[in-house]
C-alpha cells in the first residue's frame, strides 16, 4: 500500500530569508492568514488540492493550492510552489509520486475544480483511493487493420493540462502616454495610423498581442474600443490582469514610480534599432521633480550613489547652463554624474530576480548572471553605496539633473556576470531592455 499524499514545506530555496509561509483560508492570496509554517515542516496530510481560484499562475503555470493538515487539528491552504509532496497523489491528479517533489513542478491530470467559497472551506472528504488496477496492465490493443465498424464515440482520455483557472480580472491596456496616443490598424509602424487616438489613463480590454516582427523588440496589444478594435504599440500601455495567455510575463517588478509618470521613449538600440527613432539604452520616464523613485526586488544592493557636482538647484541640467543635449564633453565630466546627474546604481543578483528575468537571462547565454539598474537625472538621492535595499523602497526623488531636457527618470538595466561592480562603463555591453526585469 502507497502513503498517503504528504506535504513539505519547503519555503523558497533562492531566498534563504524566507523562514516560513503563509496557510490562508482559501486557494488564492487573497484569502484571509490562518497561521505561518515553518520552512522544513514535514509529514502533513494534504486534504484537498484546488488551482489557484483567480487564475494566479508563474508564466503561465497556474499555481495550485493544498489544504495542509496539522497534528493539532488546524488545517489551511499553501501554494504549491512552496511545498514538496509525496505519496499517493491520485486522488488529486498527481499519480503516486514516490520521492519528495516540487509540487510547483508537477503537472496535475484533472478536471475543473469547483469554485471554493471564500467563507466556509469545503468539509473534509476523507480522502478516497483512487481505484487502481492491481493486475498488470492490459495487453496493448493490436495494430492490425480492424474491420471498419460504426462505433459509438470514443471518450477523449484526460488532457493532462493545467488546471483551468478563473482568470484575475479582463486583461486591461491602461494609457501612459503624457497626452493620448495613436493607434494603427496592424501591429507595426507600417500599418495606417487609424486616426484614433486614446487618453491618457483610459482603459481597453486587450483581445491580442504580437509581436511587430520576428526579432522585433516591441509586441503590439490589439484593443477593443467599443467595439472597434486597435492596435497600439506596448511601450505606450501599462498593462494588468490575467494576461498570461498571450504570454506576457506576471511577475515582473513595478515600474520605479507610482502612478504619477508617463512613457516618453524607450530603449532603442541595436540590432533591434528602430531605424525611424533616435538610439536610446534605457527608459525615459516623464514625471514632476520630486515623485519619489522605487527600487524592483527584495535585496538590492546600492553599489553607486554620484552626486552631480556642477548641477544647482536653479540650473540643474546642461541644458540650462548653456551646453546643448548630448554634448560629448559632459560625458567626459563626472562633474556632471557623466551626463546622468545625480544617479543611484543597484545591483540585484540573480537570485534575487523574478523567475521570467532570470529565464530571459538564461535565454541570452546569460543565466546567472546579476542585474544593474541606473536610475539617473534625479533631484535627490536618499541612499548611499552599501546600503542593502526592501522591494519598492524610494531610493531618490525624479528630477532634472545632467544632460536632461525635462523632470525624467532615465532607467538602464546591463547584466554582469560578475556581481562585483567595477564601473558603470565596465558593463556595457550587458545593456538590454530594462522590460527583462520591469513592467511599464
Ligand atoms: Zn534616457
Amino acid at each position: 500500500m502507497t502513503n498517503p499524499l504528504l506535504a513539505y514545506v519547503r519555503g523558497l530555496p533562492d531566498i534563504p530569508t524566507v523562514v516560513e509561509i503563509n496557510i490562508r483560508s482559501g486557494p488564492n492570496t487573497s484569502y484571509a492568514l490562518l497561521f505561518k509554517l515553518a520552512v522544513g515542516t514535514a509529514n502533513l496530510p494534504v486534504l484537498d488540492v484546488r488551482a489557484d481560484d483567480q487564475g494566479a499562475n508563474l508564466n503561465g503555470k497556474t499555481y495550485q493550492w493544498m489544504r495542509v493538515q496539522l497534528p493539532d487539528g488546524r488545517s489551511g491552504w499553501a501554494r504549491d510552489d512552496l511545498l514538496e509532496i509525496s505519496g499517493d497523489g491520485t486522488a488529486f491528479g498527481y499519480g503516486v509520486i514516490p520521492t519528495r517533489t516540487h509540487a510547483f513542478a508537477l503537472a496535475r491530470m484533472t478536471a475543473v475544480s469547483p469554485p471554493v467559497s471564500p467563507v466556509t472551506p469545503p468539509p473534509v472528504a476523507p480522502v478516497a483511493p483512487a481505484p487502481a488496477p492491481v493486475s498488470p496492465a492490459p495487453a496493448p490493443a493490436p495494430i492490425s487493420p480492424a474491420p471498419v465498424v460504426p462505433t459509438a464515440p470514443v471518450a477523449p482520455a484526460i488532457p493532462a493540462a493545467p488546471a483551468p483557472g478563473v482568470a484575475r480580472g479582463t486583461p486591461t491596456a491602461i494609457i501612459n502616454t503624457q497626452g493620448a496616443a495613436n493607434t494603427r490598424s496592424g501591429p507595426g509602424m507600417n500599418f495606417d495610423r487609424t486616426g484614433v487616438t486614446l487618453p491618457r489613463g483610459s482603459r481597453y480590454p486587450i483581445v491580442g498581442v504580437q509581436r511587430e516582427a520576428a526579432g522585433q523588440q516591441y509586441r503590439w496589444f490589439q484593443v477593443n474600443n467599443a467595439g472597434r478594435l486597435l492596435w497600439i504599440r506596448e511601450d505606450l500601455v501599462k498593462y494588468e490582469g490575467d494576461t498570461s495567455p498571450f504570454g506576457l510575463p506576471t511577475d515582473l517588478y513595478p515600474a520605479p514610480m507610482k502612478t504619477n509618470y508617463w512613457w516618453v521613449r524607450g530603449y532603442n538600440m541595436p540590432p533591434t534599432v528602430d531605424a525611424s527613432l533616435p538610439e536610446h539604452d534605457g527608459w525615459d520616464l516623464g514625471a514632476a521633480t520630486g515623485e519619489p523613485i522605487l527600487t524592483g526586488p527584495n535585496g538590492g544592493l546600492v553599489v553607486r550613489s554620484v552626486q552631480c557636482t556642477k548641477c544647482t538647484p536653479d540650473r540643474p541640467s546642461t541644458l540650462m547652463q548653456g551646453f546643448s543635449l548630448g554634448d560629448p564633453r559632459i560625458f567626459a565630466d563626472p562633474g556632471w554624474g557623466n551626463g546622468y546627474g545625480n544617479f543611484v546604481i543597484v545591483r540585484y543578483t540573480n537570485e534575487q530576480l523574478p523567475a521570467s528575468t532570470r529565464a530571459a537571462l538564461a535565454g541570452r547565454g546569460l543565466g546567472g548572471a546579476a542585474l544593474f539598474v541606473m536610475h539617473a537625472h534625479l533631484s535627490q538621492r536618499f541612499v548611499e553605496a552599501g546600503t542593502t535595499l526592501t522591494a519598492g523602497q524610494p531610493i531618490g526623488a525624479n528630477g532634472n539633473t545632467g544632460n536632461s531636457e525635462a523632470p525624467h527618470l532615465h532607467l538602464e538595466v546591463r547584466a554582469a556576470m560578475n556581481p562585483t561592480f567595477t564601473s558603470w562603463a565596465a558593463i556595457r555591453s550587458g545593456v538590454m531592455d530594462a522590460v527583462v526585469l520591469f513592467s511599464r
